[in-house]
C-alpha cells in the first residue's frame, strides 16, 4: 500500500485525528495481543463508512471493523489494511416511543412487565448500557452487562451469557453491507444461532439495534447483575488478560471441562497459558504472542480429540 497516499485519504473522509498509521492492536484487544495495523480508524459517521468502503474497495485495500477487541486474537504480523473501529459518535442509546415518565424520572417501576424498546448503536460498550438500563429499572439486558464488548460484537456473535442471548431480546437490527447499503433486518431474518449471525456470514456491518426491555425494579436489575458479577470473578480468570472463552461449547460437552480432563489446566506455550482457574479460558500472563496462543490452542484441540474424539472449534475470530 502506498501509505503516505492512503494516510492522506483517509485522514480525508475521517479526519486526522481519527486515523493512526502503524497502530498496535495489542492495545485495542482484551487479549493485549497483536502486531500493528496499517491504519487504525475510528468511524464516526454513517457517510464515512459509506465513502471509505467504495474507496477501499476501488483500491482493493482490505478491512475489517472491529467492536471493542474482546473476542480477537491478531496475529504478530498485524494487519495489512484498514482496521475500522466505530467511534464515539455510534455509542449511545434511546427510547423509541415515549420513555415511560414515572420510569425514566423516579427510576421505579409502576408497571411491571410493560415492554420498553431501546435503540442502541453499535458501538455502545455492553457494560455501560447495562448500567443505564438498570438506572431505567429495565430488565432483560444484565445477562449482557459483564461482557465486555460492544453491542456490535454481541449482534454479530450472538453473544450470551448465564441463560441468555441477544437474540432474546433483539427486535431488529440496522446493518451495512459491503457495497454501503443500509437496511434492517427483523429478529428472524438475522438468523441467529449458537455465537452466529446472518451478519458474520455474509459480513454486514451491525450499526444499531432495537431491543426490547421490560419494566422491573431498579433493585432487582441492580441485584441480578452484581449476582452475574460475582459469579464471573469467581469462576473467572478476570485478572488476566483474555479474549474470554476460547472455543465453542460442542454439542454435548462443555469445552472447559474436556480441556480439564484431558489434564491441561495451566498447560502452556511460551506466555500462553490454560488458565487454572477456567480451562475453557487461555490467558496471556505476561509476554504472550499470537503464536504462543495458535500453538497452544492446537496443541489442546490435538490432545481433547485424542482423548474423547471430540473436535474443539475456535469461539475466538483471528485477525490478519
Ligand atoms: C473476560 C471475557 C469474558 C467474556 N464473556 C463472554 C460471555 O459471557 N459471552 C459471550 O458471548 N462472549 C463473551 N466474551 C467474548 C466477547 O466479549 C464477545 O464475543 C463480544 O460480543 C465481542 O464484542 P466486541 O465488540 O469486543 O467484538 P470484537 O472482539 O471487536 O469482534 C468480534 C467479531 O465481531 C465483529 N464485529 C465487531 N463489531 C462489529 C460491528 N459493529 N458490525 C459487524 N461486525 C462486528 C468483528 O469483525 C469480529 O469478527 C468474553 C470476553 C472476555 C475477554
Amino acid at each position: 500500500m502506498e501509505q503516505n497516499k492512503e494516510m492522506d485519504r483517509l485522514a480525508e473522509i475521517f479526519g486526522k485525528e481519527n486515523v493512526l498509521k502503524d497502530e498496535p492492536m495489542s492495545r485495542h484487544t482484551t487479549f493485549r495481543i497483536g502486531g500493528a495495523a496499517d491504519f487504525f480508524v475510528k468511524v464516526q459517521t454513517i457517510s464515512q463508512l459509506q465513502e471509505a468502503m467504495r474507496y477501499l474497495k476501488k483500491e482493493q485495500i482490505p478491512f475489517y471493523i472491529v467492536g471493542n477487541g474482546s473476542n480477537l486474537l491478531v496475529r504478530d504480523e498485524g494487519v495489512r489494511g484498514v482496521v475500522l473501529q466505530l467511534g464515539e459518535r455510534f455509542s449511545g442509546y434511546e427510547f423509541l416511543h415515549e420513555t415511560p415518565g414515572s420510569v425514566a424520572q423516579s427510576g421505579t417501576a409502576v408497571d411491571k412487565n410493560q415492554i420498553v424498546m431501546v435503540r442502541a448503536k453499535a458501538g455502545s460498550l455492553l457494560g455501560r448500557l447495562g448500567k443505564e438500563f438498570a438506572e431505567y429499572s429495565l430488565s432483560g439486558f444484565e445477562f449482557a452487562s459483564g461482557i465486555p464488548g460492544t453491542l456490535g460484537g454481541a449482534v454479530y456473535m450472538n453473544a450470551g451469557a448465564y441463560g441468555g442471548e441477544i437474540k432474546d431480546i433483539l427486535v431488529r437490527a440496522t446493518l451495512m453491507d459491503m457495497d454501503g447499503s443500509l437496511f434492517e433486518f427483523t429478529n428472524q431474518q438475522m438468523q441467529f444461532g449458537y455465537r452466529k449471525s446472518i451478519a458474520a456470514e455474509k459480513n454486514y456491518i451491525v450499526l444499531e439495534a432495537d431491543l426490547a426491555l421490560h419494566v422491573s425494579s431498579k433493585e432487582e436489575v441492580l441485584a441480578k447483575m452484581a449476582e452475574l458479577s460475582a459469579q464471573r470473578r469467581l469462576k473467572q480468570p478476570l485478572e488476566y488478560p483474555s479474549a474470554g472463552s476460547t472455543f465453542k461449547r460442542p454439542e454435548g460437552y462443555f469445552a472447559g471441562k474436556l480441556i480439564s480432563d484431558a489434564g491441561l489446566k495451566g498447560f502452556s506455550v511460551g506466555g500462553a497459558q490454560v488458565s487454572e482457574k477456567h480451562a475453557g479460558f487461555v490467558i496471556n500472563t505476561g509476554n504472550a504472542t499470537a503464536a504462543d496462543v495458535i500453538a497452544l490452542t492446537d496443541a489442546v484441540r490435538d490432545k481433547v480429540f485424542e482423548k474423547y474424539g471430540v473436535k474443539l472449534e475456535l469461539e475466538i475470530k483471528q485477525l490478519g
